[in-house]
């Protein structure tokens, strides 16, 4: 059983550009395209999302890959606007040389009591023990994975427009949300509140969650 850390990659965006075709197709509706200056955007889509006209974030898309848990993908899969793709554990066998013989699981490195940490990691250990032990007996992956705990590490593909990342993260980067979705997508909120500040800047994170357990954070390049 090997302890693996979470990360998230997001594809590389040029939030101006994002928020300047949001203007672009916003403006249809007033017909003022002719108002269109170098930062006319920035108080058109501030009062779009004052008065609550968020139907215009859902002209642009952003795509992300992130390391994490099957807790974590079981809670984000419930967005319905939202597209996935995520490593199956019916086809994936993790007794295999491709995935290191072994079941990997994320470190919730937020677990600060030492000794919860150990029993963690025991249990970790003792279901990697038994999968091994099914597939010897000669189960199935679709068998051995009834076995598999929220901690299993999997690769994950999310895209959503901005209407929805928005929803996300004010939902899932609250004290609210469960600390493995905290440390992958406060990162992620942190750099959109940087690239496109007129959309995020007033979504609110849970500022005392311990930078120390963000996941590590990239952008593809
Ligand atoms: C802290 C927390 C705890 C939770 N605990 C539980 C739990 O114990 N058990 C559980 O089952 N779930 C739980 N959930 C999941 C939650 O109930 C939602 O299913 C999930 O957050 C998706 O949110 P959503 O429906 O707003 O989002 P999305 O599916 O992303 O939809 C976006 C928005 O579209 C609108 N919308 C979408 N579909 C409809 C529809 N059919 N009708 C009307 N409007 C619609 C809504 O305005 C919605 O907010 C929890 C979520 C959070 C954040």
């Amino acid at each position: 059983m090997k302890i693996v850390n979470p990360w998230i990659e997001v594809e590389k965006i040029d939030g101006i550009q994002i928020m300047k075709k949001i203007e672009r197709a916003c403006r249809t509706c007033y017909r003022s395209e002719g108002n269109i200056s170098e930062d006319s955007y920035k108080n058109l889509l501030k009062n779009c999302i004052n008065r609550g006209h968020e139907s215009v974030l859902e002209h642009e898309k952003v795509s992300i890959r992130m390391y994490c848990d099957i807790g974590v993908y079981k809670d984000l899969t419930r967005h319905r606007f939202a597209s996935f793709s995520i490593e199956s554990t019916r086809y994936c066998s993790y007794d295999k040389d491709k995935y290191g013989n072994e079941i990997k699981c994320i470190n919730p490195s937020y677990i600060e009591d030492k000794a919860v940490y150990e029993e963690w990691k025991k249990s970790m250990e003792e279901i990697e023990k038994r999968y091994m032990k099914m597939k010897e007996l000669g189960a199935t992956t679709d068998m051995c994975r009834l076995i598999l705990p929220h901690s299993t590490a999997a690769e994950v593909t999310m895209t959503a427009d901005i209407r929805e990342w928005k929803h996300i993260l004010e939902l899932r980067t609250s004290n609210k949300a469960h600390p493995a979705i905290r440390q992958l997508l406060i990162p992620l909120l942190k750099y959109f509140q940087k690239e496109m500040p007129e959309i995020f800047e007033n979504v609110e994170y849970d500022k005392d969650f311990d930078e120390k357990n963000y996941a590590e954070f990239r952008i593809a390049e």
